[in-house]
């Protein structure tokens, strides 16, 4: 993938003095468009750079969300030997999208980085639901980009105006556009939240047409950007994918796995929604308590006693089992892609990991 200048790629005189402290006679911008093994594809003004974490980078960052992420900005520059090209620095972000990193439980593992608008996606296949559209907007606040509620499948849906009203409804000040893949309007109604140099994501829930979306979004220009996906006879992966992609009319596009498992139970801000149950839950006799039929139950006392909303409780009970379901399935995965990897030398990004998963469950 090549670039005209890095504007294309959002590159602007705030990053720019951004930069300066870190700049130096060997060191130029470049901006993450891939991540694989602690292997970064960083995209400068010169091309496509293959680049690793300065060992001076590594042993400074106090945690893992100092390490580069797609979507990063980043300094790079050959080491001392002038062999190798590295990321010397991260630029402060501006937004970013983390989730409790698996297995650890306090540390935050970033997912994405400079994400302007985020695209909520949801598919009118089913009922528009308020609470998923609270949850979706929880998280994309916590990131500081700027939230937008799609609802793509307009096509399939047969009362689009009542659709729409729930939708708006729970969404507030946050705009809401309909849009479908498959008939007009296509996907144009999302073009006036791109722009020039402007970089957008999609999350929500699998299967309201994400990639579908992107698709569209890119068209035929995905050719152009030399992401080229595809699989072969045997249903294998047969190029790397990059996870950042800049369209030549306009716009950078991140993907990544990451990405795409976002949810509430991943971030602080959610846990903020529930911190009173979760206070309140302290009190309950058994530590495992689900606040059902459970004796002793201090959330259940304090519904009965009018303090707590039922629904609410309700609701938090559903992400616990969620939040429970994601973990495990990511600890398999985990275990999966590990002996994948021992089996196959071939370059296989996360996505396309990620892809398989997708492609068993179905
Ligand atoms: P993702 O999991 O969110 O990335 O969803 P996909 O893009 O894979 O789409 C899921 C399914 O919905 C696929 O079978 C798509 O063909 C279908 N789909 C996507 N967009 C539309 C649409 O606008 N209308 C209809 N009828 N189907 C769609
Ligand atoms: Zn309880």
């Amino acid at each position: 993938m090549k670039v005209d200048s890095l504007a294309q790629l959002g590159w602007s005189d705030d990053w720019a003095r951004a930069f300066e402290p870190v700049a130096g006679p060997s060191v130029v911008p470049g901006r993450v468009v891939l991540e694989h093994n602690h292997v970064y594809r960083v995209l400068t003004a010169d091309g496509e750079r293959l680049a690793e974490t300065s060992g001076r980078l590594k042993h400074h960052a106090a945690s893992r969300r100092e390490l580069p992420v797609v979507g990063d900005w980043v300094s790079v520059g050959q080491d001392d030997s002038g062999a190798r090209i590295q990321i010397r620095a991260v630029l402060p972000r501006r937004t970013s999208f983390s989730r409790k990193a698996a297995g650890r439980e306090t540390e935050e593992q970033v997912v994405a980085a400079n994400i302007d608008v985020v695209f909520i996606v949801f598919g009118l296949d089913g009922p528009v639901k308020p609470k998923s559209i609270d949850r979706y907007l929880v998280v994309a606040r916590a990131s500081g980009a700027t939230p937008v509620v799609v609802l793509n499948k307009a096509d399939l849906c047969g009362s689009l105006a009542a659709e729409l009203d729930v939708a708006v409804t729970a969404a507030g000040r946050v705009p809401v556009l309909a849009v479908s893949t498959m008939a007009p309007p296509g996907v144009l109604p999302l073009e006036t939240h791109l722009g020039f140099g402007r970089t957008a994501a999609l999350i929500g829930p699998s299967g309201a047409g994400k990639s579908s979306v992107i698709n569209a979004l890119l068209g035929h220009e995905l050719l152009a950007t030399g992401a080229v996906r595809d699989w072969d006879a045997r249903g294998r992966h047969t190029s790397v994918h990059r996870q950042l992609v800049v369209r030549p009319s306009g716009g950078v596009f991140i993907d990544t796995p990451g990405m795409r498992e976002l949810a509430l139970w991943d971030t602080d801000a959610v846990t903020d929604t529930f911190e009173d149950l979760q206070a309140l839950a302290t009190g309950c006799r058994f530590r495992d308590c689900r606040h059902e039929r459970e004796p002793g139950c201090a959330v259940k006392a304090a519904v009965e006693a009018g303090h707590v909303d039922a629904s609410r409780v309700e609701s938090y009970s559903k992400l616990r089992v969620e939040q429970d379901l994601v973990e495990r399935k990511r600890a398999e995965r985990a275990l999966i892609d590990a002996k994948r990897q021992q089996g196959r030398a071939g370059a296989k990004t996360m996505r396309e990991f990620h892809r398989d998963r997708d492609r068993r469950d179905s």
